[in-house]
């Protein structure tokens, strides 16, 4: 299958991304719905995973 982009301002960590959502489970759960995995505390408030699938574009876009 080919691949697809989708253009979006760089997140450092996951609370500042549009694809982060909270299950509502008790604990809390976060997850990433770019890759339909969990995310911690730490990457929503301190740093994204090393797997996020956001990549720096190798040139600049508007
Ligand atoms: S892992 Fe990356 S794509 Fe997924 S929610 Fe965090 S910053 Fe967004």
């Amino acid at each position: 299958m080919s691949k697809g982009i989708i253009v979006v301002d760089m997140p450092e960590r996951c609370n500042q991304c549009k694809f982060w959502f909270a299950k509502a489970t008790v604990p809390i759960e976060y997850r990433c719905m770019g890759l339909q995995k969990e995310i911690t505390e730490k990457n929503l408030t301190e740093e994204k995973p090393d797997w996020c699938p956001i990549k720096e574009a190798p040139i600049k876009l508007e």
